[in-house]
């Protein structure tokens, strides 16, 4: 075998045990993440948890305590050895509050960071940024003029027009109205990936992160939980934590016994858990096909209507199951399209197990 096809590409940026604490709180606890050249990793996790932080670090705008961080290679940041500054690491930064500068145009704005292009190209390049991400018409308005969506639309393209090697963007669509922020997505993506830049996302939201990301780094208070491509996270997340942050999911509760646990929706395997063990039984919304009674088989569970709400494109449904035992649990079970049963009236539910995860009660990572 040919040894130069068996090296893997040098990674566009990676964090090798990057801690961080402010007023000695720590806020990054020991990460190692890397991003592969043309790939997108979106950093996902709840308010507060680090992400930003961490983007700062890699851009070099807050200086590294421990740990290292590289670019293509090279060691930028090492604590008292280097610090390459900000403006020296050829990285495209796009943060929620990317000033543009004031007293020039739109254009001018995102030539700005063409210095090195001779000056027809600058216009021609910037030109094709700011059509492709909707702004081309402002071209010659100041930023005063635009509405905060699209002074973030133009600081976007400000960021993608000099093809960086590494993007790193902050919350890059959050001002903009859910309409637009689809296009802008779906437009900013088709950038990224013409370019082929390895691209860092911030985001607080999984379904941005699932259709930005080839893998997603999910976050909680300093630390990455899980790392994977976004079928990974949501087909086989490794704790509870990471259920639960992609929407709500019923929980029901369980002891283990012969390797399995019991519950009034069905019994589900947990051969890994210890027998006697209390076990979570996480059950999403979608993994409940819910029929009329008469379809009954025996694989079905016996249930009633609590509660039935139209939320558009599905339906909403608050049921009682009646399990072995006299046992009953109430669950939420979401179902494609118009399905409202009236209150009261019997339904068989029937559980999608690829939809089913089961851990350990205490919360702590029990996957197989
Ligand atoms: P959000 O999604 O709300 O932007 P985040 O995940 O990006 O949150 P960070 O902004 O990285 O989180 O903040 C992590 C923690 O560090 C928070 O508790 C925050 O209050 C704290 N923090 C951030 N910057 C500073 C600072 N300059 N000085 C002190 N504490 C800070």
């Amino acid at each position: 075998m040919n040894t130069a096809e068996a090296v893997a590409p040098v990674a566009a940026l990676s964090l090798s045990d990057v801690h961080h604490r402010f007023d000695r709180h720590p806020v990054v606890k020991g990460v190692e993440l890397s991003v592969a050249p043309g790939e997108v990793v979106c950093l996902l996790g709840p308010s507060g948890c680090g992400k930003t932080t961490l983007l700062r670090i890699a851009a070099g705008l807050e200086v590294l305590q421990e740990g290292r961080v590289g670019l293509e290679g090279e060691t930028v940041a090492a604590p008292g050895r280097r610090h390459v500054p900000p403006e020296k690491r050829s990285v495209g930064l796009a943060f929620q509050d990317s000033a543009l500068f004031p007293h020039l145009s739109v254009l001018e704005n995102v030539k700005f960071g063409l210095k090195s292009l001779p000056s027809g190209k600058r216009r021609e390049r910037a030109l094709e940024r700011l059509e492709q991400l909707g702004m081309a018409e402002y071209a010659d308005t100041y930023p005063h003029m635009l509405s905060g969506g699209q002074q973030q639309r133009v600081a976007l393209a400000r960021a993608l027009a000099p093809e960086p090697r590494l993007m790193l963007l902050d919350e890059p669509f959050s001002s903009l109205d859910a309409r637009l922020r689809d296009q802008i997505r779906d437009d900013t993506l088709h950038v990224l990936k013409n370019v082929g830049a390895a691209t860092l996302l911030v985001t607080h939201d999984p379904e941005e992160a699932m259709f930005m990301a080839d893998r997603i780094a999910l976050m909680r208070d300093g630390v990455i939980v899980q790392t994977g491509t976004p079928r990974e996270l949501y087909c086989a997340p490794c704790d509870p934590f990471v259920v639960t942050f992609f929407g709500e999911v019923n929980e029901l509760y369980g002891v283990v016994e012969d390797g399995k646990v019991s519950t009034p929706v069905g019994t589900v395997e947990a051969g890994w858990l210890s027998e006697g063990s209390e076990a979570v039984v996480m059950v999403r919304p979608e993994a409940l096909r819910v029929s009329e009674r008469d379809e009954c088989g025996r694989a079905h569970v016996h249930s009633h209507v609590v509660m039935a709400k139209l939320l558009g494109r599905s339906s909403l449904l608050h049921l009682c199951a009646h399990g072995p035992d006299d046992a009953e649990a109430h669950l939420h079970a979401r179902v494609p399209g118009v399905f409202l049963p009236a209150e009261g009236q019997p339904v068989d539910i029937h559980l999608d197990l690829s939809q089913v995860f089961v851990f350990a009660a205490s919360g702590t990572a029990a996957g197989a």
